[in-house]
């Protein structure tokens, strides 16, 4: 047991747990922290949305906190979210591998769940936990495409200078790549809030709490079995599915119906990936295993209304 772990905040990132133990643990080389923490090198960016070598965390944290691994693979990294779109077992089989740190896992495209190629913050947020807890510290949510803005205040998240390059081999904290903001004031704050369009906050709003929602309660899609059953039958009710042959039917209307159910606008910043099969008038409904988590949040959204909905009414 180490004798000293910072408890995580909410919503931090596993990433960032990690550079305040750097921090306050006093130890300056990075080697040393990753030796007493992991007993091992690794690539810090492993770390930051994905449960890697987990398993350590009962001998991090005392369980009287009522944090344990699975509260914290839960709270603290984007694990549920990022595999909705695989299969149970797959799922199942990449945990295991993951938390004790075997080099062979995949998550199906995880640097492309990743935002931007820096870490992003909130001004307010930043200013806020300065205040508060005397430390900044960088969010989960934040660091996921799909989150444009900061769901607690409304401002437009921002790209700090601490790139992925540097997460790869550093534990870069907030405290030390946001330090500006210790000698800022309120008026300060205030110029680097950039406010999100009033006209895409409220769909954009929704893509951000499903995304949210999807971090805790991930397991109860069903993984790609329970995307596919749900999106079967919500298809052909709108006509856009053939249950019979397992097909999804008039893709361009489909695609139609989503650009007009979210805007082009919001579609546009959200980017979603251009497969060669939306080009199609149809194709097998195993094709959406190809789409990422994201694409399948908007799919569900524009069928259920959320994806908790989705889980329930797929049930
Ligand atoms: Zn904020």
């Amino acid at each position: 047991m180490l004798s000293f772990f910072p408890v995580p905040y909410p919503d931090e990132c596993y990433y960032s747990v990690l550079c305040r133990y750097m921090v306050h643990s006093g130890i300056s080389s990075i080697k040393e922290v990753l030796r007493v923490l992991f007993g091992r090198e690794l690539s810090p960016l492993s770390t930051m949305l994905v449960p890697y070598m987990s398993s350590r965390v009962p001998e991090w944290i005392n369980q009287e906190t009522g944090i344990t691994e699975i509260t914290f693979i839960r709270d603290h990294t984007a694990f549920h979210y990022l595999t909705i779109g695989s299969k149970q077992h797959e799922t199942e089989v990449m945990l295991k591998r993951i938390r004790v740190g075997e080099r062979s896992y995949y998550i199906n495209g995880y640097r492309k769940n990743i935002a931007s190629a820096y870490l992003r913050y909130c001004p307010i947020c930043a200013y806020e936990e300065k205040m508060k807890y005397g430390e900044m510290y960088w969010h989960r949510q934040h660091q996921l495409k799909g989150n444009l803005y900061c769901i607690k205040h409304g401002a437009r998240l921002i790209d700090s200078e601490t790139d992925l390059k540097k997460v790869k081999k550093a534990l870069i904290p907030a405290s030390f790549a946001l330090r500006d903001y210790y000698g800022k004031t309120p008026r300060d704050v205030m110029k680097d809030i950039k406010p999100f369009p009033t006209e895409l906050r409220q769909k954009q709003s929704a893509v951000q709490k499903d995304i949210l929602w999807l971090m805790h309660h991930g397991e109860e899609i069903g993984g790609l079995e329970g995307l596919i059953s749900g999106y079967k039958s919500e298809l052909a009710i709108r006509g856009l599915a053939d249950k019979r042959y397992d097909r999804l039917e008039n893709i361009p209307k489909l695609i139609n119906k989503m650009q007009s159910y979210f805007g082009k606008a919001l579609l546009k910043s959200l980017c979603p990936e251009k497969y060669e099969f939306m080009k199609w008038e149809s194709a097998p409904m195993g094709v959406v295993k190809f789409l990422s988590p994201l694409e399948h949040v908007l799919m569900m959204e524009y069928l259920c209304g959320s994806a908790e909905k989705f889980a329930r009414s797929s049930r």
